[in-house]
């Protein structure tokens, strides 16, 4: 099988904590966005892993643009074609789920890599911040709090368990 990427999301925050006007690279499947316009993997995984999927979620009520909605498995989804990057989701999410860098419509496109093409993926590993990209043989692993995004990613991240009543 060939080598899965690895996205460690809990890595990533802690870097984006100790300098938060890092511009980082984006990656994304070209050709994975047709129909629901340009997403990179962070966007995906955040939405996916790090969003606890509120069942009122406030950044739904919020969006001017009515940009977002949940599909069917209560993931949150951005319409890109709708959204105005007026960051009102960002502000209102009580969880600090979305980076603050999220949805900006001019994006440095030098930083844009499709890990399709494994020069591309070479280089966008190289201008991640040490750990936050790698390439493993490994499969998901909930006990170490790896999980599939789809079968070429896999994302750290710490889930979040809803306490039963
Ligand atoms: S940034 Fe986009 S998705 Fe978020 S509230 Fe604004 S228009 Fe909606
Ligand atoms: S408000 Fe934040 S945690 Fe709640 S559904 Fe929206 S992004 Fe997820």
């Amino acid at each position: 099988m060939a080598q899965r990427i690895l996205l460690d999301m809990i890595r990533l925050r802690s870097v984006m904590a100790e300098n938060p006007a890092l511009e980082l690279p984006e990656c994304y499947f070209r050709g994975s966005h047709t129909g629901i316009g340009f997403k990179s993997i962070r966007e995906l995984a955040t939405f996916r892993f790090s969003c606890r999927k509120c069942e009122d979620a406030p950044c739904i009520a919020v969006c001017p643009a009515e940009a977002l909605e949940k599909d069917a498995d209560g993931v949150i989804d951005r319409h890109t074609n709708l959204c105005i990057s007026c960051k009102s989701c960002v502000t209102v999410c009580p969880f600090g789920t979305m980076m603050t860098d999220f949805f900006k419509h001019h994006r440095n496109k030098d930083l844009y890599y499709d890990l399709g093409d494994s020069r591309e993926l070479d280089l966008f590993i190289k201008t991640c911040p040490p750990g936050v990209v790698t390439l493993t043989d490994a499969d998901e692993s909930p006990s170490e709090n790896i999980y599939l995004l789809n079968n070429k990613v896999l994302v750290r991240e710490y889930l979040y368990a809803a306490e039963k009543p």
